[in-house]
């Protein structure tokens, strides 16, 4: 739908990653006209496909798929707009300095066996904490598509606000004490508290620890870090509730359906288009200005952007009281992350399964990091002196699943590297990541090389993402993969701060759709689904705009 004659649009959404892609494509579909501006020359924000070396390309930043919304799939038509989905066929592989090596994946009997080799007790511990996730995850999981109880907002009045968290309470009701004792450790102990409770071997508590510390830069034993491993557990792929799969063409696929079934709904796609400044008149967002002094004019400002970015940069400070702005400074943002593409000319032969001809540890997630206590120590190390000397990896090697993305006989793998310090002068005064960028990258090459000595003699080119370029390129605050840490205090009612939960922000108009936003970050398109879902209700039933409080 294209905009009203006086040029106004129903709604300009400020950034075009996948969230905003989802939520301009439910607003279209409702009948808004909408236009979607963002800042890069492509749209999809962390979730694109580019060329990183002549004639290989691969996902830029965001690498694997599992968290993504099926509803979001289906509502979007996203198969017809060209989304293929597949699985890997081993979850993880992870190599050990003493040429063992532990599988996971590929069902339940092949990693009981695999575990088995480390320790028999932990084969059988297994399948109990597989259902105690599972029973967890299941309450999480309920709770992804509400909009959370605002808390602190006096917006619909407290009864509205008791039933609200009456109805969020219920699947935590329907559980067993025992389940809610899992429940209340998932969301406040440490990933290394629990999977110490369960298990006794090293490896494969690295192998289950090691999600507790993607993108959160933490030890695995920092409270809280139980709820990071449960985030990535969440997903599913082609209805199989767990797996991590790959996108065909790399997760510029997800991104580029999205924008098609956004065309398809007459949603105005602008790229190269920055926004300098969101327009407030009268206490009411009004629309934006462009870095090039272009205003677009619409009645709903809807921010895919990071919470910080958003009222940090983009809204004047006059339009938002101290309080307000004050808990956006303390919004923690900062992941302590390193994400290198690399053309290599041929696989990876690993010291614990030797071979360059592709196998399935290949196309699984290949982790460097043998136990929680070297994942510790990596945090450490790196919050002191600005990288781990011996980081955390993880290797994806897509190619193996996808021809798409490398030359016949050749690989693009993804490399994603923790711990390495989100601010680094924070800890070396007067150095950036300018300074430190290729030296890390080369560790990071060492790491995977000391496992599989053909690999640093593979790699024909790479391109490194740094904490530093992943805020300049994408405007990913402090390299943040999620838009702000998921922690209990920036979760659910609190996120991004506590009485603007409900993807409503503190100026008449104005909505977040993006990570930043409840249920927090990943692939999943479900803040841009939620947010939307709001808009609507406030399109067909205008009301006053209350403040949070
Ligand atoms: C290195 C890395 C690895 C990751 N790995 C995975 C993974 O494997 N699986 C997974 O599910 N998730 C992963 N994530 C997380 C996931 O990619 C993000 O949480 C998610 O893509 C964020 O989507 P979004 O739409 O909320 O925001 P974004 O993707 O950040 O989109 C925001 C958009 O706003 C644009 N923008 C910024 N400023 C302006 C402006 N002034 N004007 C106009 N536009 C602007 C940006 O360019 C961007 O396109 C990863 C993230 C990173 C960075």
């Amino acid at each position: 739908m294209s905009r009203t004659p006086g040029g106004r649009y129903d709604a300009v959404v400020v950034g075009g990653g996948h969230n905003g892609l989802v939520c301009a494509a439910y607003l279209a579909a409702a009948g808004l006209s909408v236009c979607v501006v963002e800042r890069r020359g492509i749209v999809g924000g962390a979730a694109v496909t580019e060329e990183f070396h002549p004639g290989f390309r691969n996902s830029t930043a965001s690498y694997t798929v599992s968290l993504l919304s099926p509803r979001v799939i289906r509502d979007l038509d996203l198969a017809t707009h060209g989304l293929r989905i597949v699985r890997r066929p081993l979850a993880n592989f992870l190599p050990f300095p003493d040429g063992t090596h532990l599988k996971v994946g590929g069902g339940l009997a092949a990693t009981q066996r695999e575990v088995a080799k480390f320790s028999p007790r932990d084969a059988q511990a297994l399948p109990p904490y597989y259902a105690m996730l599972d029973r967890v995850a299941g309450v999480l999981r309920a709770l992804l598509d509400v909009t959370p109880p605002n808390v602190g907002a006096h917006r619909g009045g407290r009864f509205a606000f008791a039933l609200d968290a009456w109805k969020t309470a219920k699947p935590f009701r329907a559980l067993d004490a025992t389940a809610q004792r899992d429940v209340l450790d998932v969301l406040t102990k440490s990933a290394g508290e629990i999977l110490d409770r369960w298990f006794e071997s090293a490896p494969l508590k690295a192998a289950f620890g090691f999600d507790a510390v993607v993108g959160n830069f933490q030890s695995p034993y920092a409270p809280g870090s139980a709820y990071v491993l449960l985030h990535h557990v969440f997903g599913e792929v082609n209805g199989e509730a767990g797996q991590w799969g790959h996108a065909i063409g790399g997760m510029g696929a997800i991104t580029q359906a999205m924008a098609k079934a956004c065309t398809a709904r007459g949603v105005e796609i602008r790229t190269s288009a920055a926004v300098r400044e969101v327009r407030v008149a009268g206490a009411r967002a009004v629309g934006v200005t462009l870095e090039s002094g272009e205003a677009i004019e619409a009645t709903r400002v809807v921010a895919n952007v990071n919470p910080r970015l958003l009222f940090e940069e983009l809204v004047a400070p006059a339009h938002l009281d101290d309080e307000f702005r004050a808990r956006i400074a303390g919004y923690r943002c900062g992941s302590g992350t390193l994400r290198m593409n690399v053309a290599l000319a041929e696989l990876p032969d690993f010291r614990a399964l030797p071979g360059s001809h592709a196998q399935a540890h290949h196309g699984s997630g290949i982790i460097v990091a043998p136990s929680l206590a070297y994942m510790e120590r990596a945090y450490f190390d790196a919050k002191t002196s600005g990288w781990s000397r011996a980081p955390i990896v993880e290797m994806l090697i897509p190619s193996v699943l996808d021809d798409s993305l490398a030359p016949p006989g050749k690989h693009a793998a993804s490399l994603f590297c923790q711990h390495v310090h989100p601010r680094l002068d924070e800890v070396l005064p007067g150095h950036t990541w300018d300074d430190h960028r290729d030296e890390v990258a080369d560790l990071m090459i060492a790491t995977v090389d000391a496992f599989a000595p053909n690999f640093a003699g593979s790699v024909l080119g790479r391109r490194v993402l740094t904490p530093l370029d992943l805020e300049r390129e994408f405007g990913l605050t402090g390299g943040d993969i999620f838009h702000g840490a998921l922690a209990l205090d920036q979760l659910f009612s609190a996120r991004p701060v506590l009485g603007y939960a409900d993807y409503r922000m503190p100026i008449e108009n104005l909505y977040l759709c993006g990570s930043g936003a409840h249920p927090g970050g990943g692939v999943t398109g479900i803040p841009g689904k939620n947010a939307a879902r709001e808009i609507l209700r406030d399109v067909r039933r205008p009301r006053r705009w209350p403040r949070g409080g």
